[in-house]
């Protein structure tokens, strides 16, 4: 009983990561714009990445994603197709490197679901300090020097 609420659980937090939604409440939005996450969520005000190169991690999740598509594209071509190696070779070197840039923002935000399943994801105190002196302004300490 209790492993199928677990499961639910992991599966609702791995689809609030697909969605780059915040894993702990599903609202708030991973990312501002384009490749640049946010730092805390804007509801439930946990912090995504504590230390920088925390998201290291997010590279391997990048590499498996790249290595199914891969793997699986390649076997498939080849059985359909009667493509030269070389040229084969080719596409997917070309298909390797637009995969990781497809891939970023879902490999960190599972990453940061991984990271909130081993207690790598909550909330801290000091955020409302961070919240009400938005980074590009400073942080209220440095305002006031
Ligand atoms: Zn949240």
């Amino acid at each position: 009983m209790w492993r199928w609420y677990v499961a639910r659980l992991a599966l609702r937090d791995l689809l609030r990561g697909a969605r780059l939604r915040c894993p702990a409440c599903g609202h708030g939005r991973l990312f501002q714009r384009g490749l640049r996450m946010r730092a805390t969520c804007p509801y439930c005000w946990v912090r995504f990445e504590r230390a920088p190169g925390e998201s290291l991690g997010a590279a391997y999740v990048t590499s498996g994603l790249t290595a199914l598509v891969i793997y699986g594209g390649y076997f498939a071509l080849d059985a359909l197709l009667d493509i030269e190696i070389g040229i084969l070779l080719g596409v997917w070197i070309c298909a390797v490197m637009a995969l990781n840039l497809l891939f970023f923002r879902l490999a960190r935000a599972l990453w940061v679901v991984i990271a909130y399943w081993g207690g790598g994801v909550y909330a801290d105190q000091d955020y409302e300090r961070e919240y009400a002196a938005p980074h590009r302004h400073g942080t209220q300490d440095e305002q006031r020097l």
